[in-house]
């Protein structure tokens, strides 16, 4: 749908892009949504956590939603090893 331009539901073409998608944590405190992976997993203490907001790709027909990772680079861990 990013790349695309067009629905893969029901083919429309109007597609409203990168939206920010709103998150809201205790409090109702307003943050974008993120996806995190986390380094030494196993570790008690001193996992590192590998985080990108994430952005969404919305058909204006049917309100399809595609999300995409903004920074998908940043939650790769397979070069590590
Ligand atoms: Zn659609």
């Amino acid at each position: 749908m990013k790349r695309t331009g067009k629905c893969p539901k029901c083919e429309c073409t109007n597609i409203i892009a990168d939206a920010k998608v709103i998150d809201r944590a205790h409090g109702n405190i307003q943050q974008e949504l993120s996806i995190a992976t986390f380094r030494n997993p196993g570790a008690l203490f001193f996992k590192e956590k590998q985080e990108t907001t994430v952005s969404a790709w919305v058909c204006s027909s049917c309100g399809y939603v595609e999300f995409y990772a903004d920074h998908p680079g940043t939650i790769d861990l397979s070069e590590d090893e």
